[in-house]
C-alpha cells in the first residue's frame, strides 16, 4: 500500500477551498517547517470546522488559542490583583486584630480606671453618712443643755449657772434633737442616756410619721442591757462608737415595723471627769443606703455592704435591691463580688465572670472604737465594658475596608497599565499571525516589556532566517515533500512534488492524496488510516518503501516512499512524505539485469565450449605442431580460463548484491576441511613456485558454513598469496582458536606486501593496488569483495596485515559451533 500511511487529516476539503481561501494562513498557528512559498493546507483544515484526532474542532482550537491569550493576559492581570488583595486583606486583617486588642486592653484598662474611680468616690460619699453621723453626736454632745441637765441634776433640779431647771435643759435638748432630726431623715431616734439608774433614757426625741416627738419622762427606758449601751459605756473621752445594725428594739422588743438600725454613740464626761451619760442616735441604715443610692446618678450596679454583711444593691437601672441584713441567710452577697483579696493591705480588687467586671473598694468608715468598714462594688457588664472596644474595632474595620478597596482600585489601574503593553503585543503578534500585518513589538521600551519585546523579535529574526533556509532547502529539493492530516488531506505539497507529479500545488492542497495513488492502492488507503487513527497500528510510517504512483496525466512511475510522523504541539499529528522518483533507477536495474543474464548465457556458455575445445586441441596438437603454434593455443587456453573466472566473479557479484547467492550451511571440522582444499589446490602453489604449509593448531571444532563457499573464499586467499609469493618462499596457513568461541584461519606470504594507500581499498569491487606487482599478476580486483561477503555470511571476519616488502597475511575469523552429533546443539542455519 503506497502512502498508506503517509497522511492524517481532519476532513476531505476541496481543492479550491484550500488553495484560494486558506492556503499558508494557518501556518504561524501550527508551524510550517517548509517556509513562506510552501503551498500547505494546514490553515485550510483549521478552518472547516473538521474534527482534529483529539475530537476538537478546528475553528474551536483557533478560537480556544485566541481565549488563551486572552485569558493569560487577563490571568496575569487578575493575578496581581489577588496577590494585592491577599496582602492587602492579610495587612488590613493583622493590623486590625493588633490593633482591636490594643484598643481592647487600652479601653479595658480605662474603663476599669473609671470604675475604679467611680467606686473610691462612691465609697467615699457613702463613708460621709457615717462621718455625718458621728459629727452629729459629737455636736450634740457639745450643746449647753448636755452639761445643763448634768449641773442641774446635781443641784437639785436647777443649774445654778445658767439658773435653768432640768426641764427647761431637757426640753432645750429636746428641740435640738429635733431640728437635727428634720435635717436628717435617716435618725429615727435622738437620744441621750444616763449611765446611772441601769442606764436611763435623760431625753428622747422619736421619728414620727408627721416628723419627730419627744418621749415623756415617764416612758424613758432604762438601756442598761442593751449590747450598744454596755460597749458605749466603756468609752473614753473624744471617742465614738458604732454599733452593728440591728433590728430597733423598744423594752425589750424587737420594734414592728422591723428598722434595721445602725447606733452611734459618743460618752459625756461630767466635769469631774466620770462618765455621765451617752448620745446616742439611731439611724435607719436601709432609708441611709437608700437615699444615698438615689442621689447617684450613674448608670453602674453597685452593691454596698459593710464588716457584719448587711448589703443593699442598686442596679444599673436606678432601681433597688431590698435590704438584706446579715442575719437574714436567704439573701447572700451577690458571689465573688465581695471576696476581698487575703492581703489585708490591698484595699482595692477586680474580679472578672462570664458577664461583668467588678471593682471593689474597702474603705474605713469611721472613727469608732470598733474599726467599721465598708465595702463598695461596682459592677460594669462586659457588654458596656467592651462597647468602646467594639465600637473602635468597628471604626477599624471600615477603614480596612476602605483602605482594601482603594488599594484594589489602585491596584486594578496600575496592573492594566502595567500588562497594557503585553496585551498591544499580544494583538500584534496575533494580527501578524492572522491578518498577515507586519508584526510591530514595542522594541523602543525602556524597560522589561521592551526587553521582552527585543527578544521576542530576535526569536522571530532567527526563525525567518531558520526558515528561509528551510524554504530553500523545501524549493530546491529534488524530491517530493508532501504533508497530510490524519484523514489523507493534502496540507502541503513542495515544488518538486509538482515537477513529479504534474500536479500543481492548489491542484493538489486540500485533495485527498489517494489522487497521486494508482486505483488499487487508494482504495485500501482511507482502511489503513482509520485503523491507524484507532489502533495506532503502523503500515509504512517510520520505514522507507518502494510503490507505485500515479501523475496527472494518469501514467504510473515506481518511488521510494519515507513516510514520518510530526506531531504538532496541539496534540495533533500530520505524516510528511518523501517521495523519489525512481524511474530511472529501476531502469537502470533491469538493464543490469539483462546484462547479467546476457553474460551468463551469451558469454559463460560460449566461452565454456572454448576452453573445452582449446584443452583438447592443445592435448591433440602437444609436440606435433611447431612451438610457436602451440605457445599460442596455450595463451588463448590461459586467457579462457582467466576470462572464465571473471565473468564466474561478475556473476558471483550480483548474486550477492541481489541476495540471490545460496549458501548450504552446515557443520565442518575446520581442520580437515582446509586441509582438503589445499590438497586439491596444491596446484596453485606449484605454478608460483612455491608450497602451502599448513599449520593445524587446533582440535575437531566446527564451525557452521558452505563449504562450496568457504572453499571460493580460501582458495582467492590462497591464489592471491602463491601470485604475490616470491619463488620458493613458502605459504604458510595457520588454523588457530583466536579467542573461546572462534577459529582463524590465516594465510600469510612473503610477498610484496599491500601498499599503505591501497589498504582501505582493498575490500571494494575491482580494486586493485597501483603497483608493477599486480599489473604483472593480473586479477580483476573482485576476488577480496566476494571472500569478505561470503566469511560474513558465515557470521565472520576478515581482515590482514602487510608489511610492505616483507609479506601479508589474510585472516578469516568464524564462530565455532556445536558438532552435529551433540544432542540438543544448534542446528546451522542457511544463510
Ligand atoms: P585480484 O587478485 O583478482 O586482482 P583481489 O580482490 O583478490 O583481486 O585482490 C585485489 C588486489 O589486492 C590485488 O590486485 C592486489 O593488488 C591486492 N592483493 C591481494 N592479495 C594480496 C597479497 N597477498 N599480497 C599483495 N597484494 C595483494
Amino acid at each position: 500500500m503506497p502512502f498508506a500511511s503517509l497522511c492524517m487529516a481532519v476532513d476531505r476539503p476541496s481543492a479550491g477551498e484550500a488553495g484560494r481561501e486558506y492556503g499558508g494562513s494557518g501556518s504561524l498557528v501550527v508551524k510550517s517547517p517548509w517556509g513562506r512559498n510552501w503551498h500547505d493546507g494546514l490553515g485550510f483544515a483549521k478552518s472547516r470546522k473538521e474534527q482534529l484526532p483529539g475530537g476538537l474542532a478546528v475553528s474551536q482550537l483557533v478560537n480556544a488559542e485566541k481565549g488563551i491569550v486572552e485569558l493569560r493576559r487577563q490571568s496575569l492581570r487578575t493575578k496581581i490583583l489577588l496577590l494585592a488583595c491577599a496582602i492587602s486583606l492579610f495587612t488590613s486583617v493583622i493590623m486590625g486584630v493588633a490593633a482591636s486588642l490594643r484598643i481592647e486592653g487600652e479601653v479595658s484598662r480605662y474603663a476599669e480606671s473609671n470604675v475604679a474611680h467611680e467606686t473610691r468616690l462612691i465609697a467615699q460619699q457613702f463613708k460621709g453618712a457615717y462621718d455625718l453621723l458621728e459629727n452629729d453626736a459629737f455636736v450634740i454632745s457639745r450643746t449647753p443643755p448636755i452639761e445643763g441637765i448634768i449641773r442641774s441634776k446635781r443641784n437639785g433640779g436647777l443649774d445654778p449657772q445658767e439658773e435653768s431647771t432640768i426641764d427647761q435643759w431637757r426640753s432645750r435638748l429636746e428641740m435640738i434633737f429635733a431640728s437635727i432630726m428634720e435635717e436628717r431623715p435617716n435618725y429615727t431616734q435622738i437620744r441621750y442616756i444616763g449611765i446611772a439608774d441601769g442606764g436611763r433614757e435623760l431625753v428622747r426625741v422619736n421619728r414620727t410619721a408627721d416628723g419627730s416627738e419627744p418621749v415623756p419622762v415617764d416612758m424613758l427606758q432604762r438601756k442598761g442591757t442593751e449590747p450598744y449601751f454596755q460597749r458605749a459605756s466603756m468609752l473614753k473621752p473624744g471617742e465614738v462608737y458604732l454599733s452593728d445594725v440591728n433590728y430597733n428594739r423598744e423594752f425589750g422588743q424587737v420594734e414592728e415595723p422591723q428598722i434595721p438600725t445602725i447606733r452611734v454613740a459618743v460618752p459625756i464626761f461630767s466635769s469631774r471627769g466620770t462618765m455621765y451619760g451617752l448620745i446616742v442616735i439611731n439611724a435607719d441604715y436601709r432609708a441611709l443606703l437608700t437615699s444615698y443610692f438615689n442621689t447617684l446618678s450613674l448608670k453602674r450596679e453597685v452593691v454596698i455592704t459593710n464588716d457584719a454583711g448587711d448589703h443593699m444593691t442598686r442596679y444599673s437601672d436606678g432601681t433597688l435591691s431590698p435590704f438584706v441584713l446579715h442575719t437574714d441567710t436567704t439573701h447572700a452577697l451577690p458571689g465573688g463580688l465581695l471576696d476581698r483579696p487575703e492581703d489585708p493591705g490591698q484595699s482595692e480588687w477586680v474580679s472578672h465572670d462570664e458577664e461583668a467586671m467588678a471593682y471593689s473598694v474597702y474603705l474605713p468608715v469611721s472613727q469608732s472604737v470598733n474599726d467599721s468598714h465598708i465595702v463598695v462594688t461596682a459592677r460594669i457588664s462586659n457588654e458596656e465594658l467592651y462597647a468602646p472596644a467594639k465600637e473602635s474595632a468597628l471604626q477599624s474595620l471600615a477603614l480596612s475596608s476602605v483602605l482594601v478597596v482603594v488599594i484594589l482600585c489602585g491596584t486594578a489601574f496600575l496592573a492594566t497599565r502595567m500588562t497594557r503593553p503585553l496585551s498591544t503585543m499580544t494583538k500584534s503578534i496575533e494580527m501578524a499571525m492572522h491578518g498577515g500585518t507586519k508584526l510591530s513589538l514595542p522594541t523602543d521600551q525602556n524597560d522589561e516589556v521592551g526587553m521582552l519585546a527585543i527578544a521576542f523579535q530576535n526569536l522571530i529574526d532567527s526563525r525567518n532566517e531558520h526558515d528561509a533556509r528551510v524554504q530553500a532547502v523545501i524549493d530546491n529539493v529534488v524530491d517530493a515533500i508532501i504533508s497530510i492530516d490524519a484523514y489523507g488531506t493534502v496540507l502541503a505539497y513542495n515544488p518538486a512534488s509538482e515537477a513529479i507529479f504534474g500536479y500543481k500545488p492548489e491542484e493538489v492542497v486540500g485533495q485527498n492524496i489517494k489522487l497521486l495513488m494508482p486505483e488499487r492502492i487508494s482504495v485500501e488507503h482511507d482502511g489503513y488510516l482509520a485503523t491507524y487513527r484507532e489502533t495506532g497500528q503502523r503500515h509504512i510510517v517510520g520505514i522507507t518503501r518502494e510503490l507505485q504512483a500515479r501523475r496527472k496525466d494518469g501514467s504510473l512511475f515506481p518511488m521510494e516512499l519515507s513516510v514520518s510522523q510530526v506531531d504538532l504541539s496541539d496534540g495533533s499529528y500530520m505524516f510528511t512524505g518523501i517521495v523519489r522518483d525512481i524511474t530511472e533507477r529501476k531502469r537502470m536495474e533491469v538493464m543490469q539485469g539483462e546484462f547479467v543474464s546476457t553474460v551468463n548465457h551469451e558469454l559463460r556458455t560460449p566461452l565454456t565450449s572454448i576452453r573445452a575445445s582449446l584443452g583438447i586441441l592443445q592435448r591433440r596438437i602437444a609436440g606435433k605442431i611447431d612451438p610457436k603454434s602451440e605457445h599460442l593455443v596455450d595463451i588463448s587456453l590461459k586467457g579462457c580460463e582467466r576470462l572464465g573466472v571473471l565473468v564466474n566473479d561478475i556473476l558471483d557479484l550480483e548474486k550477492i548484491a541481489a541476495g540471490k547467492m545460496d549458501f548450504y550451511m552446515a557443520e565442518y571440522q575446520i581442520g580437515p576441511l582446509v586441509e582438503g582444499i589445499l590438497e586439491r589446490h596444491q596446484s596453485l602453489a606449484e605454478i608460483n613456485d612455491t608450497v602451502f604449509e599448513l599449520q593445524n593448531e587446533i582440535d575437531g571444532q566446527y564451525c557452521c558454513l558452505d563449504a562450496s563457499r568457504f572453499s571460493q573464499a580460501l582458495i582467492n586467499l590462497l591464489s592471491n598469496a602463491a601470485k604475490f609469493s616470491p619463488p620458493g618462499k613458502p605459504i604458510i596457513i595457520r588454523i588457530a582458536q583466536s579467542a573461546a568461541d572462534r577459529i582463524t584461519v590465516s594465510v600469510a606470504d612473503q610477498g610484496p606486501g599491500i601498499p599503505e594507500a591501497f589498504r582501505s581499498k582493498i575490500f571494494q569491487r575491482f580494486a586493485q593496488a597501483d603497483s608493477s606487482a599486480t599489473r604483472s599478476k593480473g586479477g580483476s580486483g573482485l576476488g577480496l569483495n566476494i571472500t569478505k561477503s561470503i566469511v560474513e555470511a558465515f557470521d565472520g571476519t576478515i581482515d590482514f596485515e602487510s608489511v610492505e616488502g616483507e609479506g601479508t597475511t589474510f585472516f578469516m575469523t568464524l564462530p565455532i559451533c556445536a558438532a552435529p552429533e551433540e544432542k540438543g546443539a544448534p542446528q546451522c542455519q542457511a544463510a
